[in-house]
């Protein structure tokens, strides 16, 4: 019997992890589940599958949920306040943890589960972005296990070897017979749209995905690409890769979810249709097997697969967030910072769509000198990022 906790319960990822869940309650047994503050949401969850613990952050939002458990008859302890994710993340009974908490919010729960030295099924790329080297190596120290849920991460971990897959974060790519991780995108919504129009695109249809249904800050991550640049910084951490050793490739029909080609020539794929309910479900059972509710992918119907190398100019996030991986940690945790203010400025309709580089590169060319060596002084660092970025916002 796995011991559940899920740490963005209402989200996206979090939802689709709780429909995998319900076709397999005999084997799985969710213990605790938080959230920032959707009561109405976290209150029919808590009566599908009666954890132990409900957490939202937010306190008049437990409130409500307390009242109503209670109106109920549902014993449950429900608690709020940030700490409260963190406890629920490292509970003695639980064995295994879905960190699916959006943004920066997500590092010190996310932490805490590694510290804690659980299996961590890991969608929060953000605690990697901000804290890559401290997260893998407390992950070593700790003894915790790190599966990674993103799509493309995921493909790319079910086309490693074992010897690889045993060693994420140490592993030796080269030895292993491995000449680059092929790290595949869709290129967004606006991927063949006329460069000049960029300016002028509106949220909804940024966030309206060709291919992905997903939470509104990734899907405008998505439309940029950062997404794709936030995704670089992942691999490089997961994987141990240098800078020759992975390559994005824009695959508009996204049915390759990412690659692994190997130095004899072999390019092994993972595909499926783009539902996140395929790699959560592999994250679960790993190295079994489950169904996911996720239809079988029907290949006469799928037409053409086609492969495109990415356009600098039209995603000039894209290339940030490379050269930030590569500049170092301060680098990455101010561009992410920047990135959540800029892209939740833009869905508040306060910016343009291009201008969210522009605050990022502003803010990353600013503190990227800055030394982060430990995870206190990277926390300060988000901060900073966020208050520059709020200063350049207002100048716009
Ligand atoms: P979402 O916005 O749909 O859900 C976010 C969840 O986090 C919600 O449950 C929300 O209540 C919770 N949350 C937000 N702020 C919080 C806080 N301060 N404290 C505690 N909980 C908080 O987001 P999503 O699309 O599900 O994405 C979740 C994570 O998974 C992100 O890191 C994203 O990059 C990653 N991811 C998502 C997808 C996808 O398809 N949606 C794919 C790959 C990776
Ligand atoms: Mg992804």
């Amino acid at each position: 019997m796995m011991h559940l906790t899920i740490l963005g319960a209402t989200g996206s990822i979090g939802r689709s992890t709780l429909d995998v869940v319900r076709r397999h309650r005999e084997h799985i047994q969710v213990v605790a589940l938080a959230a920032h503050s959707d009561a109405e949401r976290m209150l029919a969850d808590c009566l599908e599958f009666q954890p132990r613990y409900a957490v939202l952050v937010q306190e008049e939002a437990a409130v409500s949920l307390r009242l109503a458990l209670a109106e109920h008859n549902v014993a449950i302890d429900v608690l709020s306040g940030p700490q409260a994710v963190c406890e629920v993340a490292r509970l003695h009974e639980v064995d295994t943890v879905m960190a699916a908490i959006v943004g920066a919010a997500g590092l010190l729960p996310s932490m805490a589960a590694i510290k804690a030295g659980k299996r961590v099924l890991l969608a929060n790329k953000e605690s990697l972005v901000m804290s890559g080297a401290l997260f893998m190596q407390a992950a070593r120290e700790h003894g915790a296990c790190i599966l990674p849920v993103d799509s493309e991460h995921n493909a790319i971990f079910q086309c490693l070897p074992e010897s690889v897959q045993a060693e994420l974060g140490h592993c030796d790519l080269a030895a292993a017979g491995i000449h680059k991780i092929l790290l595949t995108g869709s290129g967004g919504p606006f991927r063949f749209s006329p460069l000049d129009m960029l300016s002028s695109v509106t949220p909804a249809q940024a966030i309206a995905h060709p291919n992905w249904s997903m939470g509104r800050k990734i899907s405008v991550d998505s439309a940029t690409m950062m997404n794709k640049g936030l995704e670089f910084i992942e691999a490089k951490w997961l994987f141990n890769a240098a800078d020759s050793q992975i390559q994005v490739i824009i695959h508009p029909q996204s049915v390759i979810h990412s690659m692994v080609q190997y130095q004899d020539g072999s390019v092994l794929a993972q595909m499926g249709r783009p539902d996140m309910r395929t790699p959560i479900a592999h994250a679960l059972a790993y190295p079994q097997r489950i169904a996911s509710g996720v239809e079988a992918l029907d290949f006469f119907s799928q037409g053409e697969l086609t492969f495109l190398q990415p356009d600098y100019q039209r995603y000039p996030c894209l290339k940030l967030a490379i050269d930030a991986c590569w500049a170092g940690q301060a680098a990455t945790t101010a561009l992410n910072a920047a990135n959540e203010l800029a892209v939740a400025a833009f869905l508040d309709e306060r910016i343009r769509f291009t201008d969210i580089h522009q605050l990022c590169y502003r803010v990353v060319e600013q503190l990227s000198s800055r030394s982060t060596p430990d995870l206190d002084t990277i926390l300060e660092l988000d901060s900073e990022a966020r208050r520059l970025a709020l200063r350049y916002l207002q100048e716009i």
